[in-house]
């Protein structure tokens, strides 16, 4: 096991572009993190960086204590797994797996003994002599897992390796990712930018936007506090919802003013609004915090806003409705017994414990 350290390291392409800015990080020994944006971030830019497959124009990257800026990919002492599996299509799985390793001249009954304890790990023992066309995408998937795990590296680098495969093998292989990578303890960072598997397999999450980190934190960490508007609109889903209003102070406490409609902040908030009294601010909600009137738990005080309905999609537990609010289109994630057509005027209810505030100027940060 080792940690991997990442000092103030920049990559530039030319004079025109930088794809990663200054970017800080230093993880646990075993660590899991995630690497999470949408898409020209510059995540795989940084986790090529780390395997060594880039060059790094400025900073530093050390792995357990060693500076690996100029030691070649092959003896950095990581395995990598891309969204392709890159697997040799000629070769069956055994060969496959133990390719790595022979290359390395490891001995034979070594590879032998390692190649069968990864596919029995992994469960892929009884497909060691098939080639990869004779194989479904999730088995491909585990096979280009178990070439990594043979090599018993000090750090895994996935790169977005469910992308390929459909919604409902994506979810089993999450599971199998996070098993795995737990049981062996390896350092692990993995690049996606899709913020459920971020979130589900994530111990930290560094949060990325045009090659700057917006955030690293604890995946509830950054969903109960995010810094700024772009993280708390990437984390959650369905996204939190925005919505410009005017702050105005009465006494101790604040209210959002959306169109002539109010709504009274939390104390805490409230004291971190009172700088911003008569000024626009965003006012975040989470749709999970937002309840349908004669349908919710959330108390009624000064907490109600009028909402025009205009999409209504039941999924069962729960129903969201799309409804507009003081000009700004609200999702809100509602019991899904509730009542409520498209074109209904409808009351909704926030609830306030969970407000969120952020500026409208510069890089939107959060208030409070
Ligand atoms: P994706 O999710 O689409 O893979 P990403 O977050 O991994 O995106 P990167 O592939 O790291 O993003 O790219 C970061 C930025 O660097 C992008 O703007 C990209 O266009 C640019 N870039 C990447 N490789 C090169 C290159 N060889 N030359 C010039 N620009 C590049």
């Amino acid at each position: 096991m080792a940690k991997i350290r990442l000092e103030n390291v920049y990559k530039r392409y030319g004079t025109k572009v930088t794809a990663v800015k200054d970017f800080n990080l230093e993880t646990e020994d075993g660590e899991f993190v995630v690497f999470v944006g949408p898409s020209g971030c510059g995540k795989t830019t940084t986790l090529r960086m780390i395997a060594g497959l880039e060059d790094i124009t400025e900073g530093k990257i050390y792995i357990g204590d060693r500076l690996v800026n100029d030691v070649p990919p092959k003896d950095r002492d990581i395995a990598m797994v891309f969204q392709n599996y890159a697997l040799y299509p000629h070769m069956n799985v055994y060969d496959n797996m133990a390719f790595g390793l022979k290359l390395r001249r490891v001995p034979r009954d070594e590879i032998d003994r390692r190649v069968k304890e990864a596919a029995r790990i992994i469960k892929i023992d009884h497909l060691l002599q098939r080639k990869p066309r004779e194989l479904s995408g999730g088995q491909r998937q585990r096979v280009a897992m178990g070439r990594a795990i043979v090599r018993e590296p000090k750090v895994f680098l996935f790169d977005e390796p469910l992308s390929n495969l459909d919604a409902k093998l994506r979810v089993e292989m999450r599971a199998e990712i996070a098993k795995l990578t737990r049981r062996l303890g390896v350092t692990t960072v993995y690049v996606t930018h899709d913020q459920v598997e971020a979130m589900t397999l994530g111990h930290r999450i560094v949060v990325m936007k045009d090659g700057e980190i917006q955030q690293t934190d604890t995946p509830l960490n950054l969903y109960d506090f995010p810094e700024n508007k772009f993280v708390a609109g990437f984390i959650g889903s369905p996204s939190m919802n925005f919505v410009r209003a005017r702050v105005e102070v009465q006494g101790s406490d604040a209210y959002f003013s959306i169109d002539g409609q109010k709504i009274k902040a939390n104390p805490t908030l409230s004291a971190s609004l009172k700088a911003y009294n008569g000024r626009e601010v965003w006012m975040g909600v989470r749709p999970e915090h937002i309840g349908l009137k004669g349908w919710t738990t959330i108390p009624e005080d000064n907490n109600v806003v009028k909402g025009q309905v205009e999409v209504v999609e039941p999924l069962g537990a729960d129903t969201e409705i799309h409804a507009e609010v003081g000009g700004a289109m609200v999702t809100a994630k509602v019991d899904g017994h509730a009542v409520v057509l498209p074109g209904d005027t409808v009351e909704l209810l926030i609830d306030t414990s969970k407000l969120h505030a952020f500026e409208t100027e510069g890089s939107e940060k959060a208030i409070g």
